[in-house]
């Protein structure tokens, strides 16, 4: 593999998982043939054997490879109560005071912003995608319209002055080169700052089998075991890891600058001594994955074609949804998407072109088989589809492939 770690420079990558290829799953197209023109990628995950960071080796340019297909899509975060918790528990531990500046690394519309500067404090937000820096700064929150770089941490300094926090929720792992953003986010810090950073946690997710948070946003795939070497390639020290239970897993990691005379919370030493016992630097882990995986695809596959006199449709399409209909090889038994997504409804999925339509014509009387997609997100779902009247089996793919019969 020609192909160095993003972290720590070496070429000892191991291949660990080597997907279906599949074209950037979160393009709904306005048509079925566009979308199923659209080219397909390669999809392969590689463990570092120095460092442990698990990592895709692709780094795809979205804009260039699809400028033609490209549209804005609104954001949903759906994390508000959390980040409205992490503001409060942020706020009181690091004794944050009215004259302290706040910035959100890619703030998106500001939204995370807004409790601190209700509180009194300075805040910026730094955001490339142009309409939600724009909203942004509509709703009263100083935004920087580009991507952390050089030239916007130099016009924070220079207009605003060094960060008391940074935080950066759900974005570390979309960099192609973290330790250069983690060194960028330090440059705007006050010596006696904090770093916070939200980002899936593998070890948790793939715990429950959870493959489809694998896509082309996402480049690294963080641990503890490897925030470490990414802290000391940037500058900085861990300083507190704490697992929260977003999107399946996630984790909350601190930084402070690589002086600070601050003790790293004892949750260190622990969550890397529970990477090693679940294997997380194992190859075999990875291996024994896309195993699991591929045997709840059969299963899956097995379900929908015991009766194949019925219609099956899928409930969810999202980026996640497509790299499960493609890992699973059952996109071309589908007839139909449902989804609650305004963004998604009336278009075409990514490959295979189906059509997305509103969850609430998901109705009883024609004979179908609805298989969830959404699966991470089931009891939500299940529940919305019996609002809505939908009576009849549901398949569940994951973690474990079952049936669930609603009314
Ligand atoms: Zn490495």
């Amino acid at each position: 593999m020609t192909y160095s770690c993003r972290i720590c420079g070496s070429s000892a990558l191991d291949l660990a998982w080597d997907l279906a290829q599949v074209p950037y799953g979160d393009l709904f197209c306005e048509s079925r043939e566009t979308a199923q023109k659209l080219p397909s990628l390669e999809l392969t995950l590689a463990l570092c054997q120095d460092c442990e960071l698990l990592q895709i080796t692709q780094e795809v340019d979205v804009e260039e490879i699809y400028l033609e297909y490209l549209y804005q899509s609104s954001v949903t975060t759906g994390l508000g109560s959390y980040y409205q918790r992490l503001t409060k528990s942020l706020s009181l531990d690091l004794e944050l005071r009215s004259s302290d500046l706040v910035i959100d690394v890619g703030s998106n519309d500001g939204t995370g912003l807004k409790p601190y500067r209700d509180a009194g404090m300075r805040v910026l937000g730094i955001e490339p995608s142009k309409r939600p820096a724009l909203v942004s700064m509509d709703a009263g929150i100083p935004t920087i319209n580009s991507f952390l770089d050089e030239n916007s941490v130099n016009q924070t300094l220079a207009q605003h002055g060094v960060a008391q926090l940074v935080c950066a929720n759900y974005v570390a792992a979309n960099v192609p080169n973290p330790v250069a953003f983690f060194q960028n986010m330090r440059a705007m810090l006050a010596p006696d700052g904090v770093i916070s950073v939200v980002t899936g946690y593998h070890a948790d997710q793939f715990s429950v089998n959870m493959f489809d948070y694998i896509n082309h946003d996402h480049l690294s795939y963080f641990s503890v075991t490897s925030a470490v070497r990414l802290a000391e390639a940037s500058g900085l020290r861990l300083t507190g890891a704490e697992r929260v239970e977003h999107k399946g897993g996630s984790i909350h990691l601190l930084f402070r600058t690589a002086e600070s005379r601050v003790v790293p919370d004892e949750s260190i030493s622990k969550l890397i001594q529970r990477e090693r016992w679940v294997g997380n630097g194992a190859l075999a882990t990875y291996t024994a994955l896309a195993a699991r995986i591929e045997m709840a695809s059969q299963e899956v596959r097995q379900l929908l074609g015991a009766t194949p006199d019925l219609a099956v449709t899928g409930v969810g399409a999202s980026i996640s949804t497509t790299h499960l209909l493609h890992q699973f090889r059952i996109g071309s038994s589908m007839a139909r998407l449902f989804d609650d997504d305004a963004n998604k409804i009336g278009r075409f999925s990514p490959g295979f072109g189906i059509e997305v339509s509103p969850l609430k014509d998901l109705r009883p009387g024609k004979r179908q088989l609805v298989l969830l997609l959404a699966w991470q997100h089931s009891a939500v779902l299940l529940n919305r589809m019996q609002s809505v009247g939908f009576t009849g089996s549901v398949i569940v793919p994951l973690p474990n492939p079952h049936i669930v019969h609603l009314g």
